[in-house]
């Protein structure tokens, strides 16, 4: 994303990419399972801006967004379902299966994050002021900063209760169905390694309804041809405005001379140098593997180490040869319960139940799964009749109290979440073709990120924001001159985005 920015503005760009491929954790391979492309990580979309789709002209190089609509379907044992989406009196009947009174306020609750969402928006492609060492321009941002808080209005204690408290309380104020509860409370784990009865959890919620599809908020689509079409768009926007990308060169340290970035060198001793460098990954590569520590003012140095890149989240990638038929609402061919995410989660408990197992270094015995069938509406990520599952799962603890991450544990874990699939779909096992699994540690080993933490640094307020990733460096430079982060580990954090890339290219240009 700077790479197509800064070309844009006319600037000498190379990018070094350590894998074959460029997209980081935004890929379609189709080397996985012949014949399918495999979103190998990202599997949905709604975060990215529209702003760079229309900059970048990124439809023009082919990326097309697939709405879905319902966007989840959840099947409950007792043969019952809940379906949400964006039609709002369809959500109400569904919700009205299990509360009248949860179908009242479902509007009402939308409303309320709507009104934190508007709010928060705007600070996304905004460079997060300097709160320990302000200069006039920090002044500007946090007067609008303030301006934006007092259009909240009533809504201020609210939105702090979503910045910092737990999903469960909110939840739990707001419904009294544990169905409806339970569908929505699994946004607020998603690659958090936390129950949504822990402070913090309200925001991983929120960061999962904050996005868009096509100017309708909330609403997650698939990109045709998976989610490395959007990476490949930008990739040959990038090249077209005049960068140029290098594959399997993997950066191994940055020079520094005089105290400012002066290029970088490869892990096969290449050497290459630049007036800037910019850094798309976390921060415990760059300060603490491509830059010499005494470089580094000492204080820095600490902040960056108590990054928290604690990770149980497990990615299962899977060729079917059908679709699941669920037995809350049968059919094999592709329906509603096809078209978006498939959360397997009963209720709260079972959610707090799987994070205790998890706390102890032990993989979920029941793990919460949510799964994506994209060739239920994509039928370009699929042989004809055959389809393709992504299952996102919690909780697989990186760090494991007994043994390591091996084929057997990777095997065990991911029996069990077959099995959560299988006591909702019977017949699911036998449509299996094969399976790609991904523990937190394959997540480090492949993308490069920290801990398997798949934001790059968790997403707490102390790391969001003017605090992203340390107070006082929060505008996209470092303690080394002509030394940017340009990715996830910049705010506004993880999740295909766009925007960290953005903002970091704004501010390199601006010197
Ligand atoms: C399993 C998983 C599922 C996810 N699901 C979703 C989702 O459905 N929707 C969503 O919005 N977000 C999702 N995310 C998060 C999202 O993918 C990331 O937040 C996003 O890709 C961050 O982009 P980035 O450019 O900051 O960094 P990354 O995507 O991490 O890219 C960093 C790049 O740097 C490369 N690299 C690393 N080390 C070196 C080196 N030494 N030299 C050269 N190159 C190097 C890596 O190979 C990678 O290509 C998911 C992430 C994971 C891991």
């Amino acid at each position: 994303m700077t790479a197509a920015y800064l070309a844009r503005a006319k600037r000498r760009v190379l990018v070094l990419e350590r894998r074959y491929i460029v997209g980081g954790a935004c890929v379609t391979e189709d080397n996985i399972f012949p014949g399918f492309k495999v979103s190998t990580a990202a599997y949905v979309n709604s975060l990215f801006r529209p702003e760079i789709v229309r900059d970048l002209r990124l439809r023009d190089y082919g990326f097309r967004l697939i709405e879905r609509n319902p966007s989840s379907f959840s099947p409950f044992v007792d043969g019952r379902y809940l379906l949400l989406g964006p039609d709002g009196a369809a959500n109400q009947r569904e919700i009205a299966k299990f509360s009248q009174r949860d179908a009242q306020r479902y509007p009402e609750y939308e409303r309320m994050l709507e009104r934190v969402a508007a709010a928060i928006e705007p600070t996304l492609m905004q460079t997060p002021p300097n709160v320990v060492r302000p200069g006039p321009r920090d002044f500007v941002s946090l007067a609008k900063l303030g301006l934006a808080a007092h259009k909240l209005n009533g809504a201020m204690g609210e939105t702090i209760d979503v910045l910092t408290g737990p999903a469960r309380a909110i939840l739990d104020r707001w419904f009294d169905s544990e169905q409806l509860k339970g569908t929505l409370a699994t946004d607020a784990i998603i690659g958090a390694f936390a129950a949504p009865s822990m402070p913090g959890t309200a925001y991983v919620l929120f960061h999962h309804v904050m996005g868009e599809t096509n100017g309708k908020r909330g609403v997650w689509s698939y990109v045709e041809g998976g989610m490395g079409s959007l990476t490949q768009a930008l990739a040959k926007a990038a090249r077209e405005l005049g960068a140029e990308i290098r594959t399997e060169a993997e950066v191994a340290r940055i020079i520094v001379e005089k105290g400012s970035a002066a290029g970088v060198v490869l892990a096969n001793g290449d050497e290459l140098r630049a007036r800037h460098v910019a850094s798309s990954v976390d921060c415990r590569l760059t300060f603490e593997s491509f830059v010499e520590a005494s470089l580094l003012p000492p204080e820095f140095l600490a902040e960056i180490k108590r990054i928290d890149y604690a990770s149980a989240s497990a990615k299962i990638n899977v060729a079917l040869s059908q679709l699941p038929n669920f037995s809350a609402a049968p059919g094999a061919s592709a329906g509603p319960q096809h078209r978006g995410t498939i959360h397997l989660c009963p209720d709260q408990d079972f959610i707090e139940r799987g994070y205790d197992d998890a706390k102890y270094g032990r993989p979920s015995a029941e793990p919460v799964v949510e799964c994506t069938i994209p060739s239920a509406l994509d039928p370009t990520v699929a042989p004809e009749g055959k389809h393709l599952m992504s299952m996102f799962c919690q909780y697989a603890p990186y760090q494991l109290a007994d043994g390591s991450w091996d084929q057997a544990a990777k095997d065990a874990f991911a029996d069990r979440c077959f099995e959560m699939v299988e006591r909702h779909a019977p017949g699911f096992k036998e449509s299996v073709i094969a399976r790609q699994i991904l523990s937190p540690v394959d997540i480090e080993r492949t993308f490069n990120l920290t801990g398997g933490n798949i934001f790059q640094g968790a997403m707490g307020l102390n790391r969001l924001f003017v605090f992203r990733p340390a107070a006082g460096y929060s505008s996209y430079r470092t303690p080394i001159k002509n030394l940017f982060l340009c990715g996830s580990a910049a705010h506004p954090g993880g999740g295909v985005m766009g925007a960290a890339g953005h903002n970091a290219a704004r501010e390199m240009l601006r010197g």
